[in-house]
């Protein structure tokens, strides 16, 4: 497929007629083909009017006809072959086969959400049935169904090309619950938007659904994210990125006369929590365990472990020197973008001014590479710096000291909200771990026990989500098949003649549906 620069509004390409974008090789500096002219407020018009259009159609779609649609988006990646692969690498400087295995997940996410929308559990459909016996006054037939928000306005980011962008969770959720998408394409891989915007359009044609129910918008700023969000006809938005651009997105949201939600997926650094036994145990290994996950992926994860906590101790040394003497050995890696790396070099100056280095990568010997870099600091400093936790965005990750368990407790308390909170411990640790349970579950989205948190399954128990900055909404996940509940609504049916129920609510239940009936779940 020749790649030809323009967005796509429904079927239609169209050339924008703003200020170009072009991607950037992080991994040679040099700036790629084609140029992408930025939309304007004319395209944003045209794409919310065509989803808009959609929208009453596109959600009445059969369970069936959905599914199909979403595996057929997954089949036409899929038929992209290596050309989407080197065009990803080109873009981002991941590594063939990380993008390879994004594919992946991503055509999984949207064949699990296939499977999701046919088992139509997330209508959760409730009946209480009529009861004109019932005294001092009867009781209507009353059936509720979840139905589509409508349409949404998708934030792709950049650290996952693929699985995080214009097909990817917040896409494919949203299509699940029946809602048209426009996607505003990331600046950093808009070829590879490109390929995935026309393999999705090329399944609404395939599965014969109206044209609005996928468009693809390009900006080389900000104001056409800004109108898409300030739109009437958007009704809620999925963003993947920063803090400064999910708040900003969120404040625009609310500003409208009709504020919507936002899911912003937006600032965590993953607390990792190494208790005594643990180390005593196992520092070395600890230590092996936490670099590959803190260098992963040059560091650019969500749930990179930005943070360790333990008591201080012969454990948290030995742990220490295996780090100082692993990290060394860690090459630089190219970042996503030269804006990214420079942010990054940025969080470790600051991170050097208010903690001391114990440890650094090799060297970069390219353009954009991040080096790794391990602080080591004291919980009195900690508390005392609001600074100290601010995510820097790379292999960067901070050891705080405490003096006991009292203290690992108040560092607990201090920090924002999070995506993930990880605990190492052995069984004499439990007792410990389980006394600061209460303020880990208060904080994060997900805990886990002698893992790590990078690598996020995509499954039905997933949660990634947490409280305010790891997200906006921390009701929610955005990764996992619960990610579509943030879509819907549910609208109840007050003794409705049995013609003009939807399918799902009919008396006979024709879906064969697991509803609620009068207070049972049926079988
Ligand atoms: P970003 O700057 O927040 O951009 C994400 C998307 O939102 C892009 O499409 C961007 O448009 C748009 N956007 C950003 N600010 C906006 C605003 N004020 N108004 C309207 N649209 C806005 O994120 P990024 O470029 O991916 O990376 C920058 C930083 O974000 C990283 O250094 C890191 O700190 C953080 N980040 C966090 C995560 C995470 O998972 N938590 C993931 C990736 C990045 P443009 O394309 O035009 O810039």
């Amino acid at each position: 497929m020749t790649l030809t620069g323009t967005m796509l509004i429904g079927q239609h390409s169209l050339c924008g007629n703003r200020e170009a974008i072009r991607a950037i090789n992080p991994t040679t500096g040099e700036p790629l083909e084609p140029a992408y002219a930025g939309g304007g407020a004319e395209h944003v018009e045209q794409a919310c009017a065509l989803a808009w259009a959609a929208f009453d159609s596109y959600r009445e779609t059969s369970l069936e006809a959905r599914a199909t649609f979403l595996e057929t988006i997954a089949t036409q990646i899929e038929a992209l072959g290596d050309e989407l692969i080197e065009r990803a690498v080109a873009e981002t400087g991941l590594p063939r086969p990380r993008i390879q295995g994004e594919r992946g997940r991503t055509c999984g996410q949207l064949r699990t959400f296939a499977r999701t929308v046919r088992a139509g559990e997330w209508l959760d459909v409730r009946v209480d049935s009529a009861q004109p016996e019932r005294q001092p006054l009867p009781r209507g037939d009353l059936r509720q169904r979840h139905i589509a928000l409508g349409p949404v306005a998708v934030f792709g980011a950049s650290n996952f090309p693929l699985a995080f962008s214009v097909a990817g969770g917040d896409t494919a959720s949203a299509l699940a619950a029946g809602c048209p998408v426009i996607v505003k394409a990331h600046g950093a891989h808009p070829g590879t938007s490109e390929l995935v915007g026309r393999a999705v359009a090329l399944a609404v044609k395939a599965c014969g659904l109206p044209d609005g129910v996928f468009s693809l918008l390009y900006d080389s700023g900000y104001a056409l994210g800004v109108a898409l969000v300030s739109d009437p006809r958007i009704k809620a938005v999925g963003f993947t990125g920063s803090r400064r651009g999910g708040i900003a997105l969120t404040q625009a949201a609310q500003a409208r006369p009709e504020p919507i939600p936002v899911y912003a997926e937006m600032s965590s650094i993953n607390p990792v929590y190494l208790f005594p036994a643990a180390l005593e145990a196992r520092a070395e290994a600890l230590a092996q365990g936490f670099m590959t996950s803190l260098t992963q992926g040059a560091g650019q994860f969500c749930t990179n472990p930005g943070l360790v906590i333990a008591i201080q101790g012969r454990g948290l040394d030995r742990f220490i020197s295996a780090a100082r003497e692993q990290l060394p050995h860690c090459a630089a890696q190219t970042m996503l973008t030269p804006g990214i790396f420079s942010a990054y070099a940025a969080g470790i100056s600051a991170l050097s001014e208010h903690a001391h280095l114990a440890a650094k990568g090799l060297a970069a010997d390219g353009p954009n590479q991040g080096q790794a870099h391990l602080f080591v600091t004291q919980a009195s400093a900690f508390l005392g710096n609001e600074q100290l936790q601010a995510e820097v965005f790379g292999a960067a990750s901070l050891i705080v000291q405490c003096a006991d368990a009292d203290e690992v407790r108040q560092v607990s308390e201090h920090l924002e909200g999070q995506l993930t909170a990880t605990l190492h411990l052995d069984a004499d640790d439990v007792a410990s771990a389980r006394a600061l349970l209460p303020v880990l579950e208060r904080q994060a989205g997900r805990l886990l026990v002698n893992g790590w948190p990078t690598g996020v399954e995509v499954c039905d128990a997933m949660v990634h989500g947490g409280p305010y900055p790891a997200t906006s909404d921390s009701r929610s996940t955005s990764v996992g098949t619960a990610a579509i509940q943030r879509f819907l609504r549910p609208v109840c049916y007050q003794d409705f003649p049995d013609a003009l129920l939807p399918e799902a609510l009919q008396h006979g239940n024709p879906l064969l549906l697991r509803r609620l009936l009068d207070g049972q779940r049926e079988a």
